[in-house]
């Protein structure tokens, strides 16, 4: 019983293996037509000034409506985009579609919300990114400053100079720089000291930390107030519940993302939260705030 068993579950995952071996050809291929197929769809995820209580800007979060397997979300496909080159299209997509939103957005309710977009080594390594990115804004009529290309401190510490160059050509358009998950790759206080950066992201990992681990509350003291002497704006992700927004609130953490106000939502989902709490912050969290 106990052999079969075994046999079955050995015999189980190696199925398991080349299945998704060719599915993951199968997928790369079809990933290939989801621009075409209007397939891909951004979603954005409200970010929340912890002082003023509303929203001031957006992450724009990748989606992909896969025909036959629902909604992808970026860890199940990115990496396929990024060793296919293909990123280079989708990402272009991307900066369109998410300035585009943002201008619908800025005309209707604030000429100050902002947009954070993801950008992945392949692309911050391409030439063709800064020319996009001032096509973009120039053809969607958005200021510079609304913009945050969010990186990742791997992608910088992998080739400093290069970063460097790359980065101090970008921020000539006058659009922001944000590093993400801060705190979790190969940090070196030093290339914070050489590069263009205006904004820290402290990585959800040390947000979930709080109230209960000393070390992850410590972290995210120090980043916070890293972030405040180096006249970085600091945002902390993956807040999730109130003792959480309250610390940061209290720590005087600038901007806030996580479920608590929401996860990320589709345009027109995004739009009725913004029609909904124009000057304020989901209903969820004012009973918290005022509770009877
Ligand atoms: P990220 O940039 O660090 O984005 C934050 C991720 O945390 C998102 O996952 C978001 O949905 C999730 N999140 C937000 N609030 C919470 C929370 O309160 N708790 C928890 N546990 N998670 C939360 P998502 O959308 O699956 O994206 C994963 C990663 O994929 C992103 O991490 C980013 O690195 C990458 N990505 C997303 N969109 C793009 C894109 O357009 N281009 C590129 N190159 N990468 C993208
Ligand atoms: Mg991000
Ligand atoms: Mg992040
Ligand atoms: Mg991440």
């Amino acid at each position: 019983q106990a052999k079969d068993a075994g046999r079955n579950t050995y015999r189980f995952y190696s199925e398991e293996n080349e299945t998704s071996t060719s599915e993951l050809r199968t997928l790369r291929e079809e990933l290939h037509f989801s621009l075409q197929n209007q397939e891909l769809e951004l979603y954005y995820q409200p970010i929340i000034h912890t002082q003023l209580l509303k929203t001031i800007g957006f992450e724009a979060l990748l989606r992909w409506r896969h025909p036959t397997r629902g909604v992808l979300t970026p860890d199940q496909f990115i990496h396929l985009a990024e060793g296919s080159g293909l990123i280079i299209s989708i990402g272009a997509w991307v900066i369109h579609q998410a300035l585009k939103q943002l201008a619908m957005w800025q005309q209707t309710f604030d000429q100050d919300l902002f947009m954070n977009v993801n950008i992945s080594s392949r692309q911050l390594d391409d030439d063709s990114l800064s020319d996009t990115i001032r096509h973009a804004l120039d053809f969607y009529q958005v200021a510079p400053r609304t913009l945050n290309l969010e990186i990742t401190e791997s992608m910088v510490m992998r080739n400093i100079e290069s970063a460097k160059h790359i980065l101090y050509a970008l921020k000539q358009l006058g659009i922001g720089i944000a590093i993400d998950d801060f705190g979790i790759g190969h940090s070196s206080m030093n290339y914070l000291k050489q590069l263009p950066v205006d904004v820290l992201k402290i990585d959800k990992q040390f947000t979930a930390g709080i109230p209960h681990d000393k070390v992850d509350i410590a972290i995210v003291d120090a980043l916070v107030a890293l972030a405040v002497s180096l006249n970085l704006k600091v945002v902390a992700e993956g807040v999730e519940n109130a003792i959480q927004f309250e610390y940061l609130q209290y720590k005087l953490c600038h901007h806030v993302q996580g479920y608590l106000f929401s996860a990320a939502l589709s345009a027109s989902q995004t739009t009725a939260f913004l029609a909904d709490f124009p000057e304020s912050i989901p209903a969820v969290f004012r009973k918290i705030m005022q509770p009877e």
